[in-house]
């Protein structure tokens, strides 16, 4: 059956879907992907799949499609998104950026790797499937969303929020340079705020400066937090980070500032929440000012989303470790490096595991490019691991 599957793929058709996705131009922001979703859901759709096309708004939409079995077999999602970022400046591409120009065995434009790639790869391994007539036991749902690179509220945020889409094991695609990724650091952004004593400039003794009460805290994250966080490592993850990105502070030049703000990013590991983070950081914040008297410290989380591991040998996990065997690789489990839209589908408990066609280095770059071979080899390690999940067990042929 494998074969049959395999044989199901046109690897022509794959490229040339990619390069009509590329050329649509679907920048976001705006994150208008109207067009580049018409395209995805009329190709699911001219290969037998159900397909609904749904969206917060008009121009943000998604599309899942689905190709169903038994109603009793499991369900299978795929996610890859067909919003893109901005291109920068144009006279930094040697490739025009919606051109989808074939070189060196590579696609190039904006969007070929991230993540076009891997809805092409998604949409074209269930066209697959489907035309193969397999028999399917349980469902793929291939889903393909709006607005990722703007946190995906409104993408496979939405989707799964309004309960368009629920499975029991979900494939995000994006740029593993077709690795098994089963694990993704989360983010937590905190505001720490400094309150002070305002006065006159000529007489700082009659204030308390707060962004010299600052300055104490930031010695305290450097000194304290950052060597702690260092030690903070996961087996398929780099270890927890801070930055502090951020600063303002005073109101005037001859004025005793009253009040100072930094913004701390901080990359977190898989156990650490909101509420741990920011409570590790006021009491290191507090403790660094206690000794000034007249000095107060606010901490309020801004932005946060979990890290989160799937288990590399659930059903799933099994699956595209064994299909990548079948390919004639070995696979390889490890950790992303950023953030993924598995965010909004793994805290249902869903196994979700992040793999795609694409260098994470050419993502966001001008000569943005995607190899041929890579979008080919995705294609059929997601067709082969919906067959090993999807197949009809009974011995029932459609032939
Ligand atoms: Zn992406």
């Amino acid at each position: 059956m494998a074969e049959r599957v395999l044989k199901a793929i046109d690897q022509d058709e794959v490229i040339a879907f990619l390069q009509e996705l590329v050329r649509v131009p679907s920048i976001n922001p705006p994150g208008d992907v109207r067009e580049a979703i018409r395209l995805c859901a009329e190709k699911l759709a001219s290969a037998g799949f159900t397909t609904n096309t749904v969206g917060a708004t008009a121009e943000q939409v998604n599309v899942i499609g689905t190709l169903a079995g038994l109603a009793t077999g499991p369900r299978l999602a795929f996610n890859a998104h067909v919003d893109v970022v901005p291109i920068g400046e144009e006279a930094a591409w040697s490739h025009p950026p919606f051109g989808a120009e074939i070189a060196n065995g590579r696609v190039y434009g904006r969007g070929a790797g991230d993540d076009k790639a891997s809805v092409t790869a998604q949409v074209m391994a269930g066209v697959a499937l489907a035309r193969s007539g397999v028999p399917l036991e349980g469902a793929l749902i291939v889903t393909t969303v709006a607005d990722e690179e703007t946190g995906g509220l409104l993408g496979a945020g939405y989707i799964v929020r309004e309960g368009h889409v629920a499975a029991d094991f979900v494939i995000v695609g994006e740029q593993t340079m077709n690795q098994i990724c089963v694990a993704e650091r989360g983010a937590v952004g905190v505001i720490v705020k400094v309150f002070g004593v305002t006065g006159h400039a000529a007489a700082p003794w009659e204030g308390v400066n707060a962004i010299e009460g600052m300055a104490r805290v930031i010695t305290a994250l450097r000194e304290e937090l950052w060597p702690l966080l260092a030690k903070r490592t996961h087996r398929y993850l780099p270890a927890s980070t801070a930055t502090i990105s951020m600063i303002s502070g005073g109101v005037k030049t001859n004025v005793i500032p009253d009040s100072c703000e930094i913004y701390v990013d901080r990359r977190i590991s898989v156990g650490e929440t909101e509420e741990s983070v920011t409570a590790e950081i006021r009491m290191l914040a507090e403790r660094a000012v206690a000794a000034v008297a007249g000095l107060r410290i606010e901490v309020t989380p801004k932005v946060s989303r979990m890290a989160h591991e799937s288990d590399p040998d659930s059903l799933v996990g099994r699956a595209l470790q064994e299909a990548t065997r079948f390919l004639g690789k070995e696979p390889v489990l490890t950790g992303f490096f950023a953030g993924t839209d598995a965010k909004h589908f793994a805290p249902n408990g869903w196994p979700t595991l992040v793999v795609g066609p694409g260098q994470p280095s050419t993502a966001h770059t001008p000569d943005e490019w995607v190899g041929i071979d890579e979008v080919l080899e995705a294609t059929r390690l997601y067709a082969l691991t919906a067959l090993a999940l999807l197949a009809r067990r009974d011995g029932a042929t459609n032939e």
